[in-house]
């Protein structure tokens, strides 16, 4: 390990080196440097892991924050550049705000619905304002639940302080909504369309596996409402993705539930493996082959299978978005697919609070830190053995991608 270490040592002086000259080509000469920095200590650590423990691994989580305080106290100028390179380069440009625990449904896989919240306008446009504060030119602000429709006003809310921010700051800002689309209405469309809205719509396709994976409260039969409102989506000129959960036990029907979306008339869809389940060899083996099969559906009918685009981080365990909770609290979702306890999760997870959480972007985090911090809640319970599962079947699909090749 110790060639390992002399090696990311270099790299992370050679950063520090480009960003103290604090020039525009220094700071991206950091940024790359800083990019192969956390290549390399993913790996590593994903290796010292599966060897039996972190080790001085550990000792590197957040090191860019770390570089940051060094630079500061060494008297740095702290420009646009500098922090641009610093935090800019890690993390996402993306703020969740979780506007209700609320929802219809009471799907297998949900951990969210069990707790009761609804967020105020007050933590709403707090939110707001903290990720429009972001360096970044361009930011995304996602929508989420529970079920968000059923806090449609607080979205509306959000949405136009974000629009009036932006056009004040030249800044982008992109939204997207994740909806079960049980509430989906036309005046809600003509919102998102409106307002330049994507939507993920969720259903794991046919009625079958709809609904005994995703039941209604009482056990009620919504799907004739589910396919009605899917068809008023697919009619409105908005962009969406419908995204399928698939699991161990359901994971022999994928491409069939791909075909049917499909035969739908939908252009977009994306199939998400369970995080938080345990593959085993035989499921994990059959999720390669499904996936391989899905490809060729999709190149054959013309439909996009989102999985391939380069948009879709894998390993999708270690993504992580800042996630503002009804609540104030900001946790980072990185663990949020693990833990059966959401407040157990939020405990662990919880980063800052708005309004006070300080830059938006010093808040990045790489999939080395998220590694280092899942490792770091799980690395010795009972969650060890599903993160490393998780884990191994993402990296699986970064190196071996089920379609390159799957064509003909
Ligand atoms: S639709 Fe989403 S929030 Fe509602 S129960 Fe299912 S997973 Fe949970």
């Amino acid at each position: 390990m110790d060639a390992i270490e002399a090696r990311l040592k270099a790299l992370l002086a050679r950063a520090e080196d480009c960003l103290a000259r604090g020039a525009a080509s220094g700071a991206a000469q950091a940024r790359a440097c800083l990019e192969t920095l956390d290549r390399a200590l993913l790996a590593g650590l994903w290796r010292a892991e599966l060897a039996g423990g972190p080790g001085s691994f550990m000792d590197w989580l957040f090191y860019r924050k770390g570089l940051a305080r060094r630079l500061k106290a060494g008297g740095v100028r702290a420009d646009e550049d500098l922090l641009r390179a610093v935090h800019g380069g890690a993390g996402s440009p993306r703020l969740i705000l979780l506007v209700t625990h609320a929802c219809q449904l009471r799907c297998d896989y949900c951990r969210v619905r069990r707790y009761p919240a609804r967020m105020t306008p007050q933590v709403a446009d707090a939110g707001v304002r903290w990720l429009l504060g972001s360096l970044r030119s361009e930011v995304e602000l996602q929508f989420f639940g529970g079920e968000p429709l059923l806090a449609l006003d607080i979205v509306r809310r959000a949405t136009l302080l974000a629009e009036s921010l932006a056009s004040g700051r030249a800044k982008r800002v992109r939204f997207l909504l994740t909806t079960n689309g049980l509430s989906l209405s036309d005046k809600a469309l003509q919102f998102f369309r409106d307002h330049g809205f994507s939507l993920e719509f969720s259903c794991d396709g046919t009625y079958q596996t709809q609904l005994s994976q995703r039941k209604a409260a009482g056990g009620k039969d919504y799907y004739a409402r589910l396919s009605r409102n899917l068809e008023s989506l697919r009619a409105a000129d908005i962009p969406y993705q419908v995204i399928a959960v698939v699991t161990p036990e359901s994971v022999g029907r994928a491409q069939d539930e791909f075909r049917f979306l499909a035969g739908l008339g939908h252009r977009r869809i994306q199939l998400n493996y369970a995080l938080g389940r345990f593959w085993d060899k035989d499921a994990a083996k059959e999720l390669f082959r499904q996936m391989a099969a899905v490809s060729r559906l999709a190149a054959e009918s013309g439909v996009a299978f989102v999985n391939q685009e380069a948009a879709r981080r894998e390993p999708v365990v270690l993504n992580s978005e800042l996630t503002v909770d009804c609540d104030g609290g900001v946790f980072r979702e990185t663990g949020v697919c693990l833990e059966e306890d959401f407040r157990e999760m939020k405990r662990r997870f919880l980063v800052a609070r708005v309004p006070g959480a300080g830059l938006f972007d010093a808040h990045a985090s790489t999939q080395f830190d998220n590694l280092a911090l899942l490792i770091g809640a799980y690395g010795r319970g009972d969650l060890r053995k599903t993160l490393l599962n998780n884990l191994g079947i993402g990296l699986r699909f970064l190196r071996k991608p089920p379609w390159k090749g799957a064509a003909g």
